[in-house]
């Protein structure tokens, strides 16, 4: 099994410098928090603290082996440790790395029957430790439940069970209930607690601010889009497929995760995509609504097909736009369309492609309010398309919602 420790960690060279500098030097605060974007490796940060906090073998981790022994007078730090990150070869660096220490502690949001609720943690963390690359997914209403912490806030009045301390991550911790967080604050606030509290969010707005005050936050950026599409490479996914999903994924590796496993034909989505325009520029909206329909669907499923099509309208005019500044070919996202591209980019003038690029700018923004993929598609396109087709027929595009 792969386990990512500090010294390994993705794009977040600061971030990785950071932890483990307080990893060497012994001294933990309290409670972190960990916020940044969704998918850029804050779960994985955040185990890989929690793993070097409790390992036999770096600085303050006295409780077990320390002082002198009977026999020799060996230093517990031994030449496999570099001291500021896990061993991984201590007896509790083997326990945790299948997340089986007693006092690591991992929470995260689920959803589901209380009475099946052990059943779906056990097998969520046995995917977990398969596949190091695992997308957490939530449904809506996903939350950590009481079950989850009340046996966890009793333990907590006593000592770790064989590290020096105890370390609970609490994965996306902006779906803790309110009554869960000043639980957790009271222990937060002990003076001398062994408890260290490592919570991580991609939402921190609704974090409480009793919380987020207590906390020391570590901030994680979006990754590079090299890195991406490199570690997408590296876990099988085409080079022409892996570029345009890192390019979709906007510095998010969950999110590329996520894509290449709901739609793993990136090429014809994305064909299918962009030939929805071809009736909006003919100025025919009866097969252009056929196009679209033929693309979306309904729900939370709809909404996110919604989204690829114009992203992927979006990296096909940033390509354009890339080419009238002259950018090489090789650079290009789309870069088996190359003689397309080239023919636009010496039709369209750069303003005119900025304007196609905001209007799709002002569509992907209105997603996440209650729209209709449909109604979004045909206004969009029309507007990309340059003209005001079908306004009259169909709601121009603020007012296409299922709510009016
Ligand atoms: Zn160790």
């Amino acid at each position: 099994m792969l386990t990512a420790t500090l010294s390994t960690l993705l794009g977040q060279p600061e971030v990785s410098a950071f932890l483990r500098g307080i990893v060497g030097r012994g001294r933990y605060a309290n409670a972190y928090l960990f916020h940044g974007p969704h998918g850029v490796g804050k779960g994985t940060a955040a185990l890989a603290f929690a793993r070097a906090a409790i390992c036999e073998r770096v600085p303050g981790a006295a409780a077990v082996d320390a002082g002198p022994s009977l026999f020799d007078a060996a230093p517990v730090a031994t030449a496999a440790s570099t001291g500021d990150d896990a061993c991984g070869e201590c007896r509790g660096c083997r326990m945790s790395a299948s997340l089986q220490h007693p006092d690591l502690k991992f929470l995260f949001p689920v959803s589901g029957e209380e009475r099946s609720l052990e059943g779906t943690i056990e097998e969520t963390l046995e995917e977990l430790r398969k596949d190091p690359l695992f997308v957490f997914q939530y449904e809506k209403a996903a939350s950590i439940r009481i079950s989850q912490t009340r046996e966890l806030i009793a333990e907590l009045g006593y000592r770790p069970h064989t590290a020096s301390r105890r370390v609970v991550v609490v994965r996306d911790c902006d779906r803790m209930r309110e009554d869960q967080f000043s639980a957790l604050l009271k222990s937060v606030e002990e003076p001398g607690a062994s408890t260290v509290w490592v919570l991580t969010t991609a939402r921190l707005a609704r974090v409480p601010a009793t919380i987020r005050s207590r906390c020391q936050r570590v901030r994680f950026r979006p990754l590079p889009e090299s890195l991406v599409r490199e570690t997408l490479q590296a876990a099988g996914v085409a080079e022409s497929a892996a570029r345009m999903l890192a390019a979709l994924a906007g510095g998010s590796l969950a999110r590329a995760l996520a894509m290449r496993d709901a739609e793993p034909d990136m090429k014809s989505q994305r064909d299918a995509a962009l030939q929805m325009l071809a009736p909006a520029l003919d100025r025919n909206p009866a097969q252009l609504v056929q196009a679209i329909q033929k693309v979306t669907g309904y729900g939370k499923a709809g909404r996110e097909r919604l989204r690829m099509s114009l992203e992927f309208h979006q990296l096909w005019l940033r390509d354009v736009l890339r080419l009238r500044y002259g950018a090489a070919p090789e650079s290009l996202v789309n870069r088996d369309l190359v003689p397309v591209l080239q023919k636009l980019a010496a039709q369209l003038d750069a303003a005119e492609i900025r304007r196609r690029l905001l209007v799709l700018e002002e569509a992907l923004r209105s997603i996440d309010g209650n729209i209709s993929p449909d109604l979004t598609l045909f206004s969009t396109l029309s507007r990309v398309a340059g003209d005001r087709l079908g306004e009259g027929a169909w709601p121009a595009h603020a007012a296409a919602r299922w709510d009016v």
